[in-house]
């Protein structure tokens, strides 16, 4: 009968809410290290070296070769929503770089210490940053917040220390072991490696000279043979899809579309796969799926790829498929979740049929060879 007395609403504070935010988006240390990569990899790098203690949860450090920070763009690197690559919401539609929200920085810099060390190639030195809570701090104390001098080369350094999650426990409590976490950023890693076979990556953890990934820049076959071994490299078949017929159906005259809207004849995209033949099985199903250079996650087009090879695998082994989907951006909402790493995008359902119907009729076609070779 008694009912409990309704408690007050209050506002949260801002120190809480922004770490709330930032996890959201920095959910473990391998989903920062993905907004670094993308960084480097959106400044240009041609060479990335990753350095990683505790499975990142004490220290997360990558280096580039890319652009470069100017100087004077320092001191509001970590604010929220600062960002070099987005100016008005229409260009939210046609992005071509990795970010665009300007979150990843601050998000990590209220989750942890953020270290940035940087040269542009006209600078004659360069510049060292510290932020924390989205702001630019000062090294020790009664010192200035101003970015200092220091040696460096042509690139960017960042440096994610002390503890990632110190201040957030239940998030930190989520986390596995060390190794668990640097399994999951070694993937990461790999995964993009293969998917930018001309840049060069190396992985390590700190204090072991020896790298646990080292790749020069090369083909993307070669990267495959490196990362994922010879025995799926030469069961490795591979296929360029696009759809002419789905962007040649005429426009029927009665057809209402409005004025700006995207026709058929404007959704044009194409796709890359490398995937195993039947020779080829294993306990672990590895996917590689990037859309339009990002690295994501759709159960829908993994559905639809694992159902190619239910009739050619034994039950309970998976294939190994990498597959990257250019798509017109217009067309991708990329807007969809913080994490960006579940994408959507229009006339999925019939893409990713096509896609699998192609897959599906080279498999055939290697299945018809062996079988008939057998056969003799
Ligand atoms: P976003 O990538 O969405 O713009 P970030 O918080 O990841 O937001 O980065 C903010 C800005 O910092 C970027 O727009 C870019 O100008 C700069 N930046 C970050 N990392 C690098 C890097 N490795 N090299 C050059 N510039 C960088
Ligand atoms: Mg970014």
């Amino acid at each position: 009968e008694s009912q409990p007395e309704p408690k007050p609403i209050i506002r949260l504070q801002d120190s809480v809410i922004n770490r709330i935010a930032a996890g959201e988006i920095i959910h473990r240390p391998a989903s920062a290290l993905k907004e670094l990569l993308e960084n480097c990899l959106d400044a240009g790098a041609t060479s990335i070296r990753i350095t990683v203690k505790d499975g990142g949860m004490k220290l997360l450090q990558i280096q580039d070769n890319g652009c470069g920070i100017k100087k004077s763009d320092l001191p509001i690197l970590a604010h929220r929503f600062t960002t070099s690559k987005l100016s008005k919401f229409s260009d939210l539609s046609h992005l071509t770089t990795y970010g665009f929200r300007g979150e990843a920085l601050a998000s990590i810099s209220h989750v942890a210490n953020l270290s940035v060390v940087t040269k542009t190639k006209t600078d004659s030195c360069a510049w060292r940053a510290i932020y924390v809570d989205g702001g630019m701090v000062p090294a020790q104390k009664d010192a200035s917040a101003d970015p200092k001098p220091c040696a460096g080369n042509d690139g960017t350094t960042v440096t994610v220390r002390r503890e990632l999650f110190y201040n957030v426990p239940a998030r930190l409590s989520a986390l596995r072991s060390s190794s668990e976490e640097y399994a999951r950023i070694l993937d990461v890693v790999t995964k993009y490696a293969v998917h930018n076979a001309g840049v060069s990556f190396l992985c390590k953890k700190v204090g072991i000279s020896t790298p646990d990934l080292s790749t020069p820049s090369s083909t993307t076959k070669q990267a495959i043979r490196l990362l994922y071994g010879q025995e799926v490299a030469k069961n490795l078949l591979s296929a360029e899809i696009s759809a002419p017929q789905m962007r040649k159906r005429k426009r029927n005259a009665d057809d209402n579309i409005p004025e700006g809207s995207k026709s058929d004849e404007d959704n044009i995209w194409m796709a890359q796969a490398h995937f195993t033949n039947a020779n080829h099985h294993s306990k672990k199903s590895v996917l590689l799926l990037f859309i339009n250079n990002r690295l994501v996650e759709s159960s829908r087009i993994k559905k639809a790829l694992e159902a190619c090879y239910t009739a050619i695998l034994p039950k309970g082994t998976s294939p190994f498929i990498y597959l990257s989907i250019q798509l017109d951006p217009t067309t991708v909402d990329v807007n969809v979740h913080p994490t960006k790493r579940e994408v959507h995008f229009l006339k999925e359902e019939a893409i990713t049929e096509c896609i699998a119907d192609a897959i599906q009729a080279k498999l055939a076609q290697s299945g018809e060879r062996t079988f008939e070779y057998q056969t003799l």
